[in-house]
């Protein structure tokens, strides 16, 4: 519903089953670690954001076409992407990590997954590294979900024998479901997200740039991280 938002307003896309860093609570508000960053960096530097729940592979062609302004999504900067898409400074470190069943006994990291099931949300890093790796005969099959917390179910129901998925996320759904998944292995790979704009949008860039420096200046974004990941590492 944004009817309240003013005409101004940026539109924000994010794909929100990504917990903690966009989700929607019961009320079907879209919320999380990414939202409330945005707002702060919005509110430091006088711009006004409204928010746009979609899939996570529509936000890259809907930066590029200008049907949305900003994409915060747990998004990490690549240099695939960094083609297409400006960022803006990097937020917050991620990595993929590889999970697995609470039960799984075989699978002790990335090494052991010859064969088996993997499941991954469609246009991530998760699924590009999964390609990589099926491409290498690494893997036996790859299936693709539209976002991570179907590729969850799949993996408690063991449907997929593994889930290659971002580690703050990842821990997210396995502090949830106790017992039930496990991260198996170090971090495969290690990334930064940031917040994606379309190229040739400077003045955009530099205040979302100026907005993070603001925010971390006034411990605000310490306060956040404080809030969305006490109980994580
Ligand atoms: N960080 C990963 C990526 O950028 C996953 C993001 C997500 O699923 N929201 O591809």
């Amino acid at each position: 519903g944004g009817s309240s938002e003013g005409e101004g307003a940026l539109v924000v896309g994010t794909e929100a089953t990504y917990p903690p860093f966009e989700m929607t609570d019961d009320a079907g508000n879209i919320i999380g670690f990414d939202i409330d960053l945005l707002k702060a960096v919005a509110r430091a530097t006088g711009l006004e954001v409204e928010f746009r729940d979609m899939d996570f592979d529509s936000l890259v062609p809907a930066i590029q076409g200008g049907n949305i302004d900003i994409g915060a999504s747990g998004m990490s900067i690549t240099p695939l992407r960094l083609k297409q898409i400006d960022f803006s400074d990097p937020y917050i470190e991620a990595g993929l990590v590889v999970a697995v069943g609470g039960s799984s006994q075989g699978i002790t990291g990335v090494d052991d997954l010859k064969g088996k099931r993997v499941a991954v949300q469609q246009g991530t890093t998760g699924a590009a590294k999964s390609e990589e790796l099926l491409a290498a005969g690494k893997i036996g099959s790859l299936k693709y979900f539209p976002n991570v917390s179907v590729a969850m179910m799949e993996l408690l129901n063991g449907a997929v024998d593994a889930v290659i998925n971002d580690k703050p996320v990842t821990q997210a759904f396995v502090a949830k479901h106790p017992g039930k998944i496990k991260i198996v292995g170090g971090t495969l790979a290690s990334d930064e997200y940031g917040f994606a704009i379309a190229k040739g949008r400077e003045e955009l860039l530099s205040q979302i740039n100026e907005g993070l420096r603001l925010v971390k200046e006034s411990g605000e974004f310490d306060a956040l991280i404080a809030k969305y990941f006490s109980s994580a590492e």
